[in-house]
């Protein structure tokens, strides 16, 4: 086995190797081979430094210290092992790294802890090989709808075959177990965003995460020859669509922070320089941590498309909502929790939402969360150039690790 070294930057060195060497950066997928060799190195890991190391049925890796208190519940901690295509080292594993630290330096500080602690590497969050997001905490939480298992990813494998593989690797070396069930869960990430570098705060704690709608925006119109058809008679797509994504822009910004309004993805067809197109298809995605503005914004594109259908003849707006995903709030008592240890510690700190989804999202389904960050330079992120300075990441640690000894001793 290899010397595991444990300062964070170490670590993350060393889980980074996981990955498609094909790829530039970071490319770790749900079941494929990185993914089961990073679990097994965290299999391992756990039992060198005095935890029960396990997976649950889709891959989890669990790495517990039971209790003195022989509760049948556990302080969960933790983050996702999967990675975007071409990502950094930090997304995910960043939590998933300092909170074996923390324990593995608490353990060695002040022994076994009263309360059960289980920390949890979840095996996919980020959506990147089958169109399904959030399998790890979902399945901790019993939220895993049974219609994943057909999804396919885009080489035809399924959702199946792929975690049947996987589990397989893993059952050779390491028990199938279960997770209690958290009763309190808490998670470190990086910002991935600008504000906390900006404001020169070394730690976020994040008071909620945003409300997120996505759409898909189709608008249909007439092609037609460029230079035969008059202004007056075209109806063209395209330009509706400019029009109605700069009406919504002016009222984004009215609306103000946190709200952001993003139009990523637009298809014209049939996309040639001498042909008015004869549709447009674009994605809506907007986010706040009021559902209420988020409600009005909604209703405001359906507006909006109305208008513009009246306006001009043979024109047609289709909209399709596919996410709707309403505000999570971290809980009160641990979010004065942390601000008062960044205090004691002297350390900088900001209240923030996030603007990310995360795992924790999804566990402040049935328990109270916490939620960190630390300094993203340059806000870059899901991008071989991710990168937090070894002060910041060990600040974190420092944060995170306090706050568990606090929960769990
Ligand atoms: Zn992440």
């Amino acid at each position: 086995m290899k010397t595991v070294n444990l300062t964070i930057n170490q670590l993350l060195d060393q889980i980074a190797q996981f990955t498609d060497p094909e790829t530039e950066g970071v490319t770790r997928l749900l079941y494929d081979e990185h993914w089961i060799e990073a679990q097994k190195f965290l299999l391992e890991l756990g039992q060198m430094i005095g935890l029960d190391s396990g997976f649950d049925q889709v891959g989890n890796v669990i790495l517990t210290k039971f209790g003195t208190a022989n509760d049948e519940s556990a302080i969960t901690i933790g983050s996702h092992i999967d990675s975007v295509v071409n990502a950094g080292k930090y997304d995910g594993i960043y939590g998933v790294a300092t909170a074996i630290i923390a324990i593995k330096e608490l353990l060695a500080e002040y022994g076994a802890p009263k309360k059960t602690i289980q920390i949890l590497s979840f095996c996919e969050e980020e959506g990147s090989r089958f169109p399904f997001t959030f399998t790890g905490s979902k399945n901790l939480i019993n939220q895993l709808p049974d219609d994943i298992y057909q999804l396919v990813d885009k080489t035809g494998e399924s959702f199946e075959e792929a975690q049947a593989k996987a589990i397989y690797a893993l059952k050779n070396i390491f028990p199938l177990v279960s997770a209690l069930p958290p009763t309190a869960y808490a998670e470190i990430h990086i910002e991935q965003g600008p504000v906390l570098e900006r404001l020169n705060k070394e730690i976020g704690i994040v008071t909620a995460i945003v409300a997120q709608k996505r759409f898909t925006v189709t608008i249909n119109g007439k092609n037609n020859h460029a230079g035969t058809t008059p202004m007056w008679l075209r109806v063209d797509p395209l330009k509706q669509a400019v029009k109605l994504i700069h009406q919504l822009e002016v009222i984004a910004l009215k609306i103000g922070e946190p709200f952001v309004f993003t139009v990523g993805e637009m298809a014209i067809s049939p996309n040639a320089s001498n042909v008015i197109p004869e549709q447009a298809k674009f994605s809506i995605d907007i986010r706040h941590t009021d559902e209420k503005e988020l409600l009005f914004f909604e209703e405001l594109i359906y507006k909006l498309a109305k208008t513009q259908m009246q306006e001009l003849a043979g024109l047609e707006i289709k909209i399709d909502k596919w996410t709707d995903v309403g505000t999570e709030e971290m809980n009160e008592t641990y979010i004065e929790a942390l601000q008062a240890i960044c205090k004691e510690k002297q350390l900088s700190f900001h209240l923030m939402p996030s603007g990310a989804g995360h795992d924790t999202q999804i566990v402040n389904r049935i328990a109270p969360t916490a939620l960190l960050f630390v300094p993203s330079v340059d806000g870059i992120s899901h991008s071989p150039q991710e990168f937090t300075t070894t002060e910041n990441l060990e600040k974190g640690k420092t944060v995170f690790k306090q706050f568990i000894y606090d929960l769990a001793y």
